[in-house]
């Protein structure tokens, strides 16, 4: 199809991963399709015209594949398939379509819903039932030759180096984008924690997230240009701005094999504080890359991907092999396992009917869904494995989304069933394993004192805690913009939990994606935390911004941040912080 005609095009969203990818468009869609209108200029009606007969003939390919597979026995179904194929070159189809994209001059998409509709009303009104549902037909077939013009095909892999589109992405459709090794990702919904984003990150992808409605505006194969560090999408761009990018994506990786180079030094102010750089991992195969980045260990291993991405849930076994897996590519270094953090926006597909809840993200998920009398047995086989693994690492184990007391006492309970059952088959596992919560809600955040006394370790997890603190779904795009890693509210509630942990000697980090802002970094290391653990993808940044400064103006810049009252004040003076320190050395 020729590009010339279509327009450059540009969507503004959120940057979820920095970098540049420029490649053809392979839309993943899950919803209902939406059908984009759009007005033509007139030199657009032959590439219009000429996507829509496309469309016809992938769909015709597809349905006599269709009919290929059909066995002679199936002969009912072979005969719809063949009036499928009759309507889909009906003149009242092609002819109506094509003359309404030359006369209202709009896209083909607009144009064949209304031919669709139009022979609808028809069969509506004939009164025999059979002949009025024949109706359904032609809607079948038109909504085939629209997944064909949007590239909705129903095809799950994309080539290597295309760029994904979509309205959002489920967690099955994560994993095969990891398989397939796309080139950026682009959709309309998601903010900068939501998983789309920090899956992104995982694979050091090209990613700008919500944008609102960028998957209506690409078309199948388009040329697209995602900018992951300035959160823009370009559709069909220019060959000059296509050249403008390419110099600037070549700039960038020379800067980033730079930073590369210094990855194994530490993390040490110039006074010599020291702080331990931890990954954020959802896959194993992201483990390698954060060794070479420079991570420490593993902060958090977010081991639901692993749950998700099996053919059912887990046994005992393949958990312990997992674990094993993990520690060996981290070699001696430590390896955080946070048990099953599932539901609200990590739903396994066969979850979905069973948990339509109103409100996920306050419902049942996570640890608490763990603790039901359903999910136990599965809760206890992925702690049996994990235990079994102990002995073979250097593990600690995490709950995520503890509330308080009783759920902290709950889970631990499980762990002492499942250890005196290890104790009683004579399995070893390691007694001094580490126990350690996620603080993530609120509630735990303000008892936190309470909590230190019962747990292990502490891993403060913002992206949640945020969203709870600030009535802020991570998901929502349209409320991103209050979404604010340094609200003072935030800040109070991390300063306390750092100095519970500090009271009672217990190690604290923090796992949520701020800690992989260079900028909030410092914020957080001036506030006390000597732990960050981030996608390791940042990793070298937050480097970078902790060598050049001095723990002493740290703990000062803290103090005043602790001091004022708005998120927006607390930025402007973090950013003139950081500013000032790049330029004096
Ligand atoms: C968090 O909530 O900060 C966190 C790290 O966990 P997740 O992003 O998996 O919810
Ligand atoms: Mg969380």
């Amino acid at each position: 199809m020729s590009e010339v005609a279509r327009k450059e095009v540009e969507k503004v969203g959120i940057a979820a991963c920095q970098g540049i990818a420029i490649g053809r468009a392979y839309i993943v869609d899950r919803r209902q399709l939406k059908v984009p209108k759009r007005k033509i200029d007139a030199d657009e009606v032959e590439v219009e015209s000429e996507r829509f007969r496309r469309a016809l003939d992938a769909s015709e390919r597809q349905l006599e594949k269709i009919k290929q597979k059909i066995e002679e026995r199936e002969k009912d179904h072979y005969a719809i398939i063949s009036a499928y194929q009759l309507i889909l070159r009906d003149e009242h189809i092609v002819k109506n379509t094509l003359n309404s994209i030359r006369d209202e001059l709009i896209n083909a998409e607009w144009a064949l819903r209304n031919s669709v509709e139009q022979i609808k009303a028809v069969f509506d009104g004939i009164e025999d039932d059979y002949f009025r549902e024949r109706g359904s037909d032609v809607d079948f077939v038109g909504e085939r030759i629209l997944r064909n013009l949007m590239g909705r095909d129903g095809q799950v892999t994309p080539p290597p180096d295309a760029i994904v589109i979509a309205h959002d992405l489920s967690p099955a459709d994560t994993a095969m984008l990891y398989r397939a090794a796309v080139a950026g990702i682009a959709t309309d919904v998601g903010g900068k924690t939501s998983h789309t984003a920090i899956i992104a990150r995982g694979y050091d992808t090209p990613a700008v997230v919500g944008t609102e409605d960028v998957s209506l505006h690409v078309g199948r194969d388009d040329l697209v240009i995602v900018d992951g560090t300035k959160g823009v999408v370009i559709i069909n761009p220019t060959p000059e701005t296509v050249a403008a990018y390419r110099e600037q994506a070549r700039r960038e990786i020379v800067a980033g094999a730079a930073q590369l180079a210094r990855s194994s030094e530490p993390a040490v102010t110039q006074d010599g504080t020291k702080v331990t750089l931890l990954a954020n991992l959802d896959h194993l195969v992201e483990a390698e890359g954060a060794v070479t980045r420079g991570a420490e260990g593993v902060g958090l291993l977010r081991t639901e991907y692993y749950f998700m991405g099996a053919e059912g849930p887990p046994s005992e076994d393949e958990y312990f092999r997992y674990a094993v897996d993990a520690m060996k590519i981290m070699d001696g270094r430590p390896v955080t396992f946070r048990t099953l953090d599932l539901g609200s926006d990590k739903v396994p597909p066969e979850f979905v009917e069973q948990h339509d809840e109103p409100n996920p993200a306050l419902g049942l998920r996570s640890i608490r869904l763990c603790l039901t009398k359903a999910m136990r047995p599965m809760f206890r086989s992925q702690l049996r494995g994990l235990l079994r693994a102990s002995v073979e690492g250097n593990m600690k184990l995490m709950f995520p989304m503890i509330s308080g007391m009783e759920e902290l006492r709950s889970a631990k309970e499980v762990v002492e069933e499942v250890k005196q059952e290890l104790r009683q088959d004579g399995i070893a596992f390691d007694e001094d394993l580490p126990l350690g919560i996620m603080i993530e809600m609120p509630s735990a955040a303000v008892i936190a004192d309470h909590l230190a006394k019962e747990t292990d370790f502490f891993s403060i997890g913002t992206n949640d805690l945020i969203q709870y603190t600030m009535a802020v779904d991570r998901m929502n795009e349209f409320v991103s913009y209050l979404y604010a890693p340094l609200h003072p509210a935030l800040l109070r509630l991390i300063s306390t939990v750092i100095q519970s942990a500090d009271k009672e000697e217990i190690p604290v980090s923090i796992c949520g994606e701020m800690a992989g802002d260079p900028m909030v970094a410092l914020v957080l290391v001036g506030l006390g935390l000597r732990s960050l653990s981030m996608h390791s993808v940042a990793m070298c940044a937050v480097k970078e911004a902790i060598c050049s400064s001095e723990i002493g103006e740290l703990e000062t810049l803290a103090k005043e941040v602790l001091e004022m009252s708005d998120a927006s004040a607390i930025r402007i003076h973090v950013e003139a912080f950081a500013n000032r320190n790049i330029e004096a050395k």
